[in-house]
């Protein structure tokens, strides 16, 4: 079946997932992209084996392999004395209960590789310069209004517009996402440069008093991925210059001389301002939805956020094909089985965060519990690696 096209608002890993997902149902897609070009920043991103499951069904999973990485372990190490508190192997145990492996890449990689699957498929049409603005429902179908003036009609309507996601405003008009109070440094080296080169195999958090520095190399192991949180006491106090370099340097200090030597890895240039918001009830108006961070945004603790928006790519495009042109009944199906599976993930990654961060008291339970974990039943990954069911089959 094709139809009138699905038009998708936004290009990022979320819009080129469902555009993929749903021309693989033979339904003609729409990317309308805000940038001048289709593209992702120059860091990495963690993918866990739920998703590699979903890129497996999109047929990308082979080619984003050549340029990924899978570390050996996930270590969680406490940044006062740089000491390994726990770790989830990644070996064959791992890949054995959950199906895939654990994987990191470049998001230029991975993004990339979604594109150039879009590229190839005759139903999709890749459109950049073209934000949307407004957009308006008519019988069975969506009319969007880009900032250029340009005008698209369309049987349906999917918002995978980001965290400030106008389509958002008009489905559900919720305001300005939650800002959390924490920033966010990040930076890629040549691995050559990384002193201490112990953990260089794994994926390493170290977790400390209102800070956690995460590491993962990248690009088959030739550069490291640096990425250094704080949240803000500048913030919780209401004072100006909130999350500045000085005061990445400030929270920094208390850490083990190895895990403060770790700041030179990351740029002082630019930092980002992490945002979340409270699970919503409804995503859906008519023909139109919305998916990814515009949908759920979270916070980054459980690295999950794309994960998630390339399963709601997958599902969404389930739902479609299922209902045929009824694509209200498809929406509302899609935010039926991704709501809950999402809100989890951003209650989950708002505890990890605080669990990263605590100090004191709180700081010796956490350890004391994480050290009696044990690395080869990660039963508490259980329900986020194990992934979705999608008509039966997993
Ligand atoms: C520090 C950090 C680390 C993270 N690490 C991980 C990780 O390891 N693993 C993981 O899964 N997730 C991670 N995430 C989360 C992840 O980056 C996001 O959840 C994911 O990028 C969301 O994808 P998206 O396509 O929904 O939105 P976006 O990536 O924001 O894409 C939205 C697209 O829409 C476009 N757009 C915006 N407005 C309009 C408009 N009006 N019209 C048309 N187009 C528009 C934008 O230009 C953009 O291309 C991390 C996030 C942060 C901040």
């Amino acid at each position: 079946m094709s139809g009138r096209e699905i038009l998708v608002a936004g290009g990022g890993i979320g819009g080129l997932a469902v555009a993929l997902a749903l021309a693989q149902k033979g339904r003609k897609v729409r990317v309308l992209e805000k940038a001048a070009e289709f593209g992702e920043i120059g860091y990495g991103i963690q993918m866990g084996p739920n998703v590699a499951r979903m890129l497996e069904r999109l047929g990308v999973l082979g080619s984003l392999e050549s340029t990924s990485v899978f570390p050996q372990a996930l270590i969680f190490a406490d940044a006062l004395t740089n000491a390994e508190l726990t770790r989830i192997a990644l070996g064959d145990a791992f890949r054995a209960r959950f199906g895939h492996r654990y994987f990191v890449i470049h998001r230029r990689d991975l993004h990339g590789g979604l594109l150039a699957a879009c590229k190839q498929r005759s139903e999709i049409v890749l459109e950049s310069s073209r934000g949307l603005k407004s957009f308006t429902q008519k019988g069975d179908g969506v009319t969007v209004v880009c900032e250029n003036g340009a005008n698209y009609e369309g049987a349906a309507l999917i918002g995978a517009d980001g965290l400030w996601s106008p389509t958002r405003q008009a489905v559900i008009g919720d305001g300005a996402p939650r800002q959390a109070g924490h920033f966010v440094y990040r930076g890629v080296v040549p691995t050559g440069e990384i002193v201490d080169k112990r953990r260089i195999d794994t994926m390493t958090i170290w977790g400390g008093p209102d800070l956690h520095l995460v590491q993962y190399r990248l690009q088959g192991g030739a550069v490291m991925n640096n990425v250094a949180t704080i949240c803000s006491r500048r913030f919780r106090r209401g004072e100006p210059n909130a999350g500045a370099p000085d005061e990445l340097e400030e929270v920094f200090a208390c850490t083990h001389a190895g895990v403060r030597d770790s700041l030179r890895y990351v740029s002082r240039e630019r930092n980002w301002v992490l945002h979340d918001r409270d699970p919503a009830t409804n995503w859906t108006s008519g023909n139109v939805t919305l998916l990814g961070d515009a949908a759920h945004p979270t916070l980054q603790y459980l690295a999950q956020g794309a994960q998630m928006a390339i399963e709601d790519g997958v599902v969404l495009a389930e739902k479609v094909a299922a209902a045929g042109a009824d694509y209200n009944r498809a929406f509302m199906a899609y935010q039926r089985e991704r709501m809950n599976r999402s809100a989890r993930v951003v209650l989950s990654s708002r505890f990890f965060g605080e669990w990263f961060h605590v100090d004191g008291g709180a700081r010796e339970l956490r350890n004391e519990l994480a050290r009696g974990r044990d690395p080869d039943n990660p039963w508490e990954a259980d329900w986020l690696y194990k992934g979705i069911d999608i008509n039966g089959r997993l």
